[in-house]
């Protein structure tokens, strides 16, 4: 086959799974296929294309790194993918990587992050474990500004298909723009938080999902006002109170399971 049929394939193939996939396709994927040299019939022939339906955290990660979806790719040093494990209890979601997740590709390392990690353990959670992190945007808006809806919108297919492949058993929404994004809503965090809502991941690959999900402030929130400790510190304990009705190997961790 020589590279323009392999790269007119890959385009069809690529199209034709955005659309069954996303509903919709956007250009600008480039291609790099070289012509066969020769067939030998003894030796196996590897497809260059990927199948449509192979989609994996890895190809969502890889295609998250060459995308060009909207302005803040133009300034990012990383893309910030996500981390966790790839079955995970809880899937939080945060707004958009700062300085510090730009520079390492890494999802909540920096201040906030640590007091993230600190949260998940007073609740006996962690990303080695027993979560996935993630964020609304996958690259770093400038100066931390909150994501636009411009941005938002066309990284949200990303994050959907994450949603699908992991299929955790609650998701863990923090701050205002994440929770009024993924709740379509313009109610204020402090009275969307306090109580699960029922999240409708609808048009994942994976199908119809509905996932407990808690709004809560950004840990980022509670570093620049300490007041917002004590109502994050509920909503960790509803999040507990969730999981040991949901998971019984939580539970049993929690002590209260049956042994
Ligand atoms: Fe693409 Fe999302 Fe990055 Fe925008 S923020 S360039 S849509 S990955």
């Amino acid at each position: 086959m020589t590279a323009d049929e392999k790269t007119s394939l890959a385009r069809l193939l690529f199209t034709a799974g955005d659309y069954l996939r996303d509903g919709f396709h956007l250009p600008g994927e480039e291609y790099s296929f070289s012509d066969d040299e020769a067939f030998y019939p003894d030796e196996p022939v590897i497809s260059a294309a990927v199948p449509v339906s192979a989609d994996s955290l890895e190809t969502v990660a890889a295609e998250i790194r060459e995308c060009t979806g909207c302005p803040l790719h133009g300034e990012r040093k990383n893309a910030v993918p996500g981390e966790g494990v790839a079955r995970p209890l809880v899937l939080v979601i945060g707004e958009g990587p700062g300085a510090d997740e730009d520079a390492s590709g890494r999802p909540f390392v920096g201040k906030a992050g640590q007091l993230l990690d600190k949260m998940l353990a007073s609740v006996g959670l962690s990303r080695e474990k027993n979560c996935f992190i993630a964020n609304m945007v996958k690259c770093r808006p400038p100066n931390n500004r909150d994501p636009l809806p411009e941005e938002t919108a066309p990284c949200s297919r990303f994050l959907t298909r994450q949603i699908g492949l992991l299929n955790p058993k609650v998701i863990l929404c923090l701050g205002r723009i994440s929770a009024q994004t993924l709740l379509k809503t313009g109610a204020s965090l402090g009275s969307l938080r306090g109580s699960f809502v029922s999240y409708h991941a609808g048009d994942t690959p994976q199908g119809a999902m509905t996932i407990p999900l808690l709004p809560t402030y950004h840990p980022s929130a509670i570093l620049r006002d300490e007041s917002y400790k004590r109502p994050v510190w509920e909503d960790l304990k509803l999040l507990r109170q969730m999981l040991i009705e949901k998971d019984p190997d939580y539970a049993l961790e929690a002590g209260e399971g049956e042994a």
